[in-house]
């Protein structure tokens, strides 16, 4: 049977574009469908202005640092106007560069939102265009998620916060996960008055309790007002502000309230459902190790699969799809020990077992820790801590994990990442010799092992 193309990508975010790429330069002919900007969310509203904003957020704090060194900083001042332009000049240029990329690479792109018809169509929807297609991918990643809590209209999500025509003078974050955490550090350090609800009992769940409670010192620390335990029963507006209702009864007026509370999968009025194709629970694509969905010939990758919701991921996915699929290649992703990083201040590098995942894996296992005040703080002024812990399977001297809070701790959990990835030991840690002075010798020089205060007394 004769298709219009080989294969139809909806959504051109980091995993579609990869895929599309791929399979076109495997000589398929593709199609990708894209309802907002071509580069999906991490170029257009996630990690790319993220970062930009995080760097602009840590000047503040840089200019009071630079005292000790002997420099005089007059008083700065900020303008988030310049800001928001400069940023989404970067981001057309970035959108510009994926469009000619998958241009170049001999893929058709329609710019439009497209719908499964059945397990071979796809209807795009201003255009009334039905497109056949071999295969489908479905791209199409997640979209923040606000409870449904009386004026849940007046909060806004990282999608808005990142077009404020102006910065409140009193923000209230609501979550305790990547995104609230980040955007609590850059609205703080952008010098507005920050206030994080959580509903839990520390923020990052999920994430070392040494980084959890290490990080949540340090926000407090640089005046951000962490509320744990409390969550948000109703907004309403008041005025140029908004009252918040909180779960203790009492009320918080705040400039603005911006939820961080979740992304949910894609699929809503996608037709999948129709096609065949099991969705999860939470609306995600059921797929199996190939990416596959429960129809033969329809496939997904990235956040709408709801397996681990990260770039790298995202694109490791589509290219495994491609390979798969188009080059005659079977090629699974693998999804453990992956290397992340929270760009909060300071900064979160992981990879590998928490200490609580590492004690329900291994029968024994050591732990190796270390706090300190980084070298530049002795000048600086600044009293904010630094903190490494490596976990190692006591029985096969592996290191199963590695959790770092401090300047560059995404750099290093990245490199941190090939040797736990490779299966580095303790010794082999230890046989590597320290680069002088960094942070990160700290990684190799760490002979002693932690031991729990009972254990210590025991001893
Ligand atoms: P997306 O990139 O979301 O792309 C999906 C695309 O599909 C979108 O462009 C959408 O418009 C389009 N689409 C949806 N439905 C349709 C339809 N029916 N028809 C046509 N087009 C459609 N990850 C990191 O690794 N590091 C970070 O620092 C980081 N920071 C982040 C910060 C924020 C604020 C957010 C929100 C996310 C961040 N992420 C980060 C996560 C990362 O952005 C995602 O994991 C990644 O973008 C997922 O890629 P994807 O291809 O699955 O989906
Ligand atoms: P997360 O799933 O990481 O965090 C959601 C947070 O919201 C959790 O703290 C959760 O609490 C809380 N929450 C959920 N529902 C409610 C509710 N009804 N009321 C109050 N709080 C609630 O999602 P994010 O939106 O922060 O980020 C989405 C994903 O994007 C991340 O998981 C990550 O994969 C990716 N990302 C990666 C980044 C990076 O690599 N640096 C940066 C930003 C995003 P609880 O813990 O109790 O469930």
């Amino acid at each position: 049977m004769a298709f219009d193309c080989d294969l139809f990508v909806i959504g051109a975010g980091s995993g579609g574009v990869r895929a599309a790429r791929m399979a076109s330069q495997y000589g398929a002919k593709v199609i990708v469908a894209e309802e907002y900007r071509v580069g999906g969310t991490c170029v257009i509203r996630g990690c790319v202005p993220k970062k930009l904003f995080v760097y602009a957020s840590r000047f503040s704090e840089e200019f009071e640092d630079a005292a000790g060194f002997g420099w005089t900083v007059p008083e700065a001042t900020f303008n988030w106007q310049t800001l928001i332009a400069n940023k989404d000049a970067e981001i057309d240029r970035l959108n510009g560069i994926y469009i000619r990329n998958l241009e170049n690479s001999g893929a058709e792109i329609v710019q439009d939102r497209a719908e499964v018809v059945d397990a071979n169509t796809v209807r795009l929807v201003q255009s009334g265009r039905t497109v056949s297609a071999k295969y489908i991918l479905i791209a199409t990643g997640g979209t923040p998620v606000v409870p449904a809590i009386p004026g849940r209209e007046h909060a806004i999500t990282s999608n808005e916060a990142f077009h404020l025509d102006r910065l409140p003078d009193h923000i209230t974050v609501v979550g305790g996960g990547y995104i609230a955490v980040e955007f609590a550090g850059i609205f703080n350090g952008l010098g507005v008055k920050t206030t994080l609800l959580y509903r839990g009992e520390q923020i990052l769940r999920g994430f070392d309790d040494d980084l959890r409670w290490g990080l949540a010192a340090e926000i407090v620390k640089k005046g951000i007002d962490l509320r744990v335990g409390t969550n948000v029963d109703a907004i309403e507006k008041a005025g140029d502000q908004v009252r918040l209702t909180l779960t203790d009864g009492s009320t918080l007026e705040t400039g603005a309230v911006m939820y961080a509370t979740g992304r949910r999968p894609n699929t809503e009025g996608l037709g999948l459902e129709g096609a065949g194709v099991e969705l999860a629970r939470n609306g995600a694509v059921a797929v199996d190790e190939y990416s596959r969905s429960s129809v033969e010939n329809i496939y997904a990758v990235g956040d709408v699969t709801d397996r681990v919701a990260l770039t790298p991921v995202a694109i490791r996915e589509g290219a495994a799809f491609s390979e798969t699929v188009f080059n005659n290649n079977k090629m699974k992703v693998d999804h453990g020990c992956i290397a992340t990083a929270v760009f909060s201040q300071p900064e979160l590098g992981t990879v590998g077992l928490t200490e609580a995942e590492a004690r329900e894996a291994h029968a024994r296992i050591d732990i190796y820790k270390s706090d300190f005040r980084p070298m530049k703080h002795t000048l600086s002024g600044s009293d904010e801590r630094m903190r490494m812990k490596i976990i190692v399977d006591a029985e096969t001297d592996r290191v199963v994990g590695c959790h770092i809070m401090g300047a560059d701790a995404g750099e290093m959990a990245q490199v941190l990442g090939i040797a736990i990835k490779m299966g580095a030991t303790k010794a082999d840690f230890d046989a590597t010799v320290a680069v002088h002075p960094t942070a990160a010798e700290e990684l190799v020089t760490m002979r002693e092992k932690w031991l729990p205060p009972e254990a210590e007394a025991a001893e």
